[in-house]
């Protein structure tokens, strides 16, 4: 599959990774949105949030999971954002899901 997030988790392709473990990477976005704008991915291919299933559940936590930690290592553990974009509709450009952890700026709410 030509997937270039799975490009990166494999090391086939550059990024700045600066979190690994056995079911997630993180990496640096190329097009960062804010300071902070990290892209944390499983390393298994799956379309979006809405791809995943039963099996799925404890690999969902374990990302937010990492999220947190890498959160805490960067010392933005006070104020992030979390957030994933599901459907070409919503924003989702590349189709393995990731989450962006975005800090270090004032984010909006509503986001738009
Ligand atoms: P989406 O729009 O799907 O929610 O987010 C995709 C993100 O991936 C975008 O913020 C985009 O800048 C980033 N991105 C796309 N291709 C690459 C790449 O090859 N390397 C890195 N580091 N980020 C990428
Ligand atoms: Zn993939």
């Amino acid at each position: 599959m030509d997937c270039i997030f799975c490009k990166i988790a494999a090391r086939q392709a550059k990024a700045d990774i600066i979190y690994e473990d056995e079911e997630t990477v993180a990496f640096r976005d190329l097009n960062p949105q804010a300071p902070t704008h990290i892209l944390v991915i499983p390393k298994k291919h799956i379309d979006s949030l809405s791809a995943c299933g039963e099996q799925d559940i404890e690999l969902l936590g374990r990302i937010q999971a990492a999220s947190a930690k890498i959160a805490e290592k960067l010392k933005i553990s006070d104020a992030f954002r979390l957030v994933t974009n599901n459907g070409a509709k919503a924003g989702q450009s590349v189709k393995h899901l990731h989450y962006h952890l975005m800090a270090g700026r004032r984010f909006m709410w509503p986001p738009g």
